[in-house]
């Protein structure tokens, strides 16, 4: 079982690595993949107490898969925003690869987000608030960027009590 020691901390040049796309044939694998991305989030949650989303490559699993669990579990295989508002927000933002900073970021108030899930149907979805700068942050992941690089400024980190 995957647990604290399998989360890519910080530095990792892998969280810095575009990841490819989840292959149809690949969706007998998803569920496997999805267990261990819930097994590490649960131990954090644990650990630091937070926790509500997880992005394929903080495990090394270099794929575009997000996993949230807030009220139920959500996978999200290949997403894409179709819509991102001008409004922006900001929020000091958390992450499970930095898990002792907080990085003050500027996220989109509303999104859509299209994706499979994990019977390969096509799913649309909008979001607001929290869940639009969570899968924001997520999405980011797969593109190899972590939010400290959308700090909005020098001052914008603060170390977790
Ligand atoms: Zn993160």
């Amino acid at each position: 079982m995957k647990g604290l020691d399998d989360i890519l901390l910080l530095g990792d040049p892998r969280l810095y690595e575009v990841c490819e796309p989840v292959e149809q044939e690949e969706l007998s694998q998803v569920a496997g993949w999805v267990q261990d991305m819930h097994d590490v989030m649960a131990a954090i949650r644990t650990e630091y107490g937070f926790g509500r989303a997880i992005a394929a490559p903080q495990l090394g699993i270099m794929k575009r898969l997000i996993y949230m669990n807030i009220d139920k579990p959500v996978v999200f295989i290949n997403p894409e925003f179709t819509y991102l508002s001008d409004e922006l927000f900001e929020l000091w933002d958390d992450c499970m690869s930095l898990p002792m900073l907080f990085v003050k970021v500027k996220r989109h108030q509303k999104a859509t987000i299209k994706f499979l899930d994990e019977k390969w149907q096509e799913q649309e979805w909008s979001l607001e608030g929290d869940l639009s700068e969570l899968l924001q942050h997520e999405y980011d992941h797969l593109d190899g960027i972590l939010c400290t690089m959308r700090a909005i400024d020098d001052q914008s980190f603060k170390w977790r009590r």
